[in-house]
Protein backbone atom coordinates (compact mmCIF):
# COMPACT_ATOMS: atom_id res chain seq x y z
CA UNK A 1 0.00 0.00 0.00
CA UNK A 2 0.82 3.34 -0.63
CA UNK A 3 -0.29 6.25 1.55
CA UNK A 4 -0.73 10.44 0.11
CA UNK A 5 0.06 12.05 3.73
CA UNK A 6 0.37 12.04 7.50
CA UNK A 7 -1.04 14.91 9.50
CA UNK A 8 -0.42 15.20 13.11
CA UNK A 9 -1.66 17.15 15.70
CA UNK A 10 -4.84 16.91 13.49
CA UNK A 11 -8.00 18.43 14.24
CA UNK A 12 -9.83 18.64 11.47
CA UNK A 13 -11.08 14.91 10.69
CA UNK A 14 -12.55 13.85 13.75
CA UNK A 15 -12.52 14.47 17.70
CA UNK A 16 -9.50 15.46 19.54
CA UNK A 17 -6.06 16.14 18.80
CA UNK A 18 -5.69 12.84 16.43
CA UNK A 19 -3.14 11.40 14.00
CA UNK A 20 -4.38 11.36 10.20
CA UNK A 21 -3.07 8.67 7.82
CA UNK A 22 -4.47 9.38 4.27
CA UNK A 23 -3.84 6.02 2.40
CA UNK A 24 -3.48 6.35 -1.52
CA UNK A 25 -6.05 4.73 -3.89
CA UNK A 26 -9.87 5.03 -4.16
CA UNK A 27 -12.36 3.89 -7.09
CA UNK A 28 -15.36 5.86 -5.99
CA UNK A 29 -14.31 9.12 -8.03
CA UNK A 30 -16.69 11.56 -6.32
CA UNK A 31 -17.76 14.38 -8.62
CA UNK A 32 -16.07 17.49 -6.78
CA UNK A 33 -13.63 14.79 -4.68
CA UNK A 34 -11.28 17.10 -2.97
CA UNK A 35 -8.05 15.22 -3.24
CA UNK A 36 -8.22 13.27 -6.78
CA UNK A 37 -4.27 12.94 -6.59
CA UNK A 38 -4.79 9.76 -3.82
CA UNK A 39 -7.27 8.08 -6.05
CA UNK A 40 -3.61 6.82 -7.89
CA UNK A 41 -3.21 3.56 -5.88
CA UNK A 42 0.92 4.40 -6.32
CA UNK A 43 0.48 7.58 -5.29
CA UNK A 44 2.75 9.05 -2.59
CA UNK A 45 5.10 6.69 -0.67
CA UNK A 46 5.36 3.41 0.24
CA UNK A 47 3.14 2.39 3.82
CA UNK A 48 6.58 0.18 5.76
CA UNK A 49 7.24 -0.55 9.11
CA UNK A 50 8.93 2.91 9.63
CA UNK A 51 6.40 4.67 8.57
CA UNK A 52 4.18 2.65 11.32
CA UNK A 53 6.37 3.85 13.37
CA UNK A 54 6.33 7.00 12.70
CA UNK A 55 2.31 6.96 13.22
CA UNK A 56 2.55 5.16 16.83
CA UNK A 57 5.26 7.07 18.01
CA UNK A 58 2.79 10.63 17.31
CA UNK A 59 0.10 8.65 19.08
CA UNK A 60 1.97 8.38 22.41
CA UNK A 61 1.03 11.36 24.47
CA UNK A 62 -1.47 11.48 26.30
CA UNK A 63 -3.54 14.11 24.73
CA UNK A 64 -3.43 12.54 21.45
CA UNK A 65 -7.09 10.88 21.42
CA UNK A 66 -6.67 8.82 18.35
CA UNK A 67 -6.21 7.65 14.87
CA UNK A 68 -8.28 8.70 12.30
CA UNK A 69 -7.76 6.57 8.59
CA UNK A 70 -8.62 8.45 5.57
CA UNK A 71 -8.52 8.26 1.85
CA UNK A 72 -8.16 7.54 -0.61
CA UNK A 73 -10.03 5.08 0.55
CA UNK A 74 -8.86 2.95 3.39
CA UNK A 75 -11.78 0.22 2.82
CA UNK A 76 -10.56 -0.72 -0.84
CA UNK A 77 -9.62 -4.48 -1.01
CA UNK A 78 -5.79 -4.03 -0.93
CA UNK A 79 -5.70 -1.39 1.35
CA UNK A 80 -7.80 -3.35 3.82
CA UNK A 81 -5.16 -6.00 3.79
CA UNK A 82 -2.47 -3.83 4.50
CA UNK A 83 -3.80 -1.98 7.05
CA UNK A 84 -5.02 -4.28 8.76
CA UNK A 85 -1.27 -5.51 10.59
CA UNK A 86 -0.93 -2.11 11.31
CA UNK A 87 -4.03 -2.22 13.00
CA UNK A 88 -3.08 -4.96 15.24
CA UNK A 89 0.24 -3.32 16.39
CA UNK A 90 -1.93 -0.22 16.60
CA UNK A 91 -4.15 -2.00 19.07
CA UNK A 92 -1.14 -3.67 20.90
CA UNK A 93 0.33 -0.71 21.51
CA UNK A 94 -2.69 0.76 22.54
CA UNK A 95 -4.80 -1.61 24.30
CA UNK A 96 -8.22 -0.97 25.52
CA UNK A 97 -8.12 0.04 29.65
CA UNK A 98 -10.40 -1.53 31.91
CA UNK A 99 -12.35 0.59 34.39
CA UNK A 100 -13.19 -0.14 38.01
CA UNK A 101 -16.29 -0.89 36.92
CA UNK A 102 -14.39 -3.84 34.49
CA UNK A 103 -15.64 -1.93 31.88
CA UNK A 104 -13.17 -1.88 28.84
CA UNK A 105 -12.63 1.90 27.04
CA UNK A 106 -10.92 2.43 24.19
CA UNK A 107 -7.08 4.07 24.64
CA UNK A 108 -6.80 5.50 21.61
CA UNK A 109 -10.02 5.71 19.84
CA UNK A 110 -10.21 5.14 15.67
CA UNK A 111 -12.13 7.12 13.10
CA UNK A 112 -12.53 5.41 9.56
CA UNK A 113 -13.59 7.67 6.61
CA UNK A 114 -14.88 5.55 3.35
CA UNK A 115 -17.23 6.46 0.12
CA UNK A 116 -18.78 3.05 0.45
CA UNK A 117 -21.48 2.42 2.52
CA UNK A 118 -21.12 0.52 5.93
CA UNK A 119 -23.64 -2.12 4.59
CA UNK A 120 -20.81 -2.35 1.67
CA UNK A 121 -18.66 -3.44 4.12
CA UNK A 122 -20.82 -6.30 5.91
CA UNK A 123 -20.59 -9.64 5.27
CA UNK A 124 -22.55 -10.11 1.73
CA UNK A 125 -21.75 -6.50 0.37
CA UNK A 126 -19.31 -5.57 -2.44
CA UNK A 127 -16.43 -4.51 -0.46
CA UNK A 128 -16.67 -6.79 2.18
CA UNK A 129 -13.44 -9.36 2.60
CA UNK A 130 -11.75 -11.73 4.76
CA UNK A 131 -10.03 -8.73 6.47
CA UNK A 132 -12.97 -6.13 6.63
CA UNK A 133 -14.58 -7.71 9.67
CA UNK A 134 -11.20 -7.23 11.96
CA UNK A 135 -10.41 -4.01 10.88
CA UNK A 136 -13.97 -2.51 11.21
CA UNK A 137 -14.00 -4.19 14.74
CA UNK A 138 -10.99 -1.49 15.36
CA UNK A 139 -13.62 1.30 14.79
CA UNK A 140 -15.33 3.55 16.73
CA UNK A 141 -16.65 6.15 14.51
CA UNK A 142 -17.49 5.53 10.33
CA UNK A 143 -17.59 8.23 8.17
CA UNK A 144 -19.42 6.51 4.94
CA UNK A 145 -20.74 7.25 2.36
CA UNK A 146 -19.70 9.41 -1.18
CA UNK A 147 -19.15 12.69 -1.65
CA UNK A 148 -21.96 14.23 -3.78
CA UNK A 149 -21.42 17.65 -4.56
CA UNK A 150 -25.37 18.76 -4.82
CA UNK A 151 -25.35 18.08 -1.15
CA UNK A 152 -22.54 19.45 -0.03
CA UNK A 153 -22.82 21.63 2.92
CA UNK A 154 -19.75 23.46 4.34
CA UNK A 155 -21.13 23.60 7.22
CA UNK A 156 -21.46 20.31 8.12
CA UNK A 157 -19.17 18.78 11.17
CA UNK A 158 -16.45 16.19 9.70
CA UNK A 159 -18.28 15.34 6.34
CA UNK A 160 -18.54 17.16 3.04
CA UNK A 161 -22.17 16.39 2.30
CA UNK A 162 -25.21 15.20 3.76
CA UNK A 163 -25.83 11.94 2.74
CA UNK A 164 -22.44 11.24 4.73
CA UNK A 165 -23.16 8.98 7.63
CA UNK A 166 -21.29 9.20 11.47
CA UNK A 167 -21.34 5.79 12.40
CA UNK A 168 -21.47 4.92 16.42
CA UNK A 169 -19.65 1.45 15.41
CA UNK A 170 -19.71 0.65 19.32
CA UNK A 171 -23.37 1.04 19.35
CA UNK A 172 -23.79 -1.00 16.15
CA UNK A 173 -21.89 -3.92 17.61
CA UNK A 174 -23.84 -3.91 21.08
CA UNK A 175 -27.09 -3.45 19.61
CA UNK A 176 -26.78 -4.05 15.52
CA UNK A 177 -28.46 -0.71 14.95
CA UNK A 178 -27.34 2.08 12.47
CA UNK A 179 -27.27 4.57 15.36
CA UNK A 180 -25.44 8.18 13.59
CA UNK A 181 -23.74 10.73 16.01
CA UNK A 182 -22.76 14.74 15.58
CA UNK A 183 -25.95 15.72 13.84
CA UNK A 184 -25.14 13.39 10.84
S1 LIG B 1 -14.30 8.49 -1.55
FE1 LIG B 1 -13.17 10.30 -0.89
S2 LIG B 1 -11.17 10.15 -1.92
FE2 LIG B 1 -12.55 8.74 -2.96
S3 LIG B 1 -13.37 9.93 -4.69
FE3 LIG B 1 -14.84 10.12 -2.99
S4 LIG B 1 -14.24 12.01 -1.92
FE4 LIG B 1 -12.52 11.38 -3.23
Amino acid sequence: MHYSEIKTYDIANGLGVRTTLFVSGCRNRCKGCFQPETWDFHNGKIFDENVWEEILDSMVPDYIQGLTLLGGDPFEEENQKDLLPFMREMKRRFPDVEDAKKKKHRCKNVWAFTGYMLEDLLPGGKKHTEDTDELLSYVDILVDGPFVKELKNLTLKFRGSENQRLIDMNEYRRSGKIVTVLGS
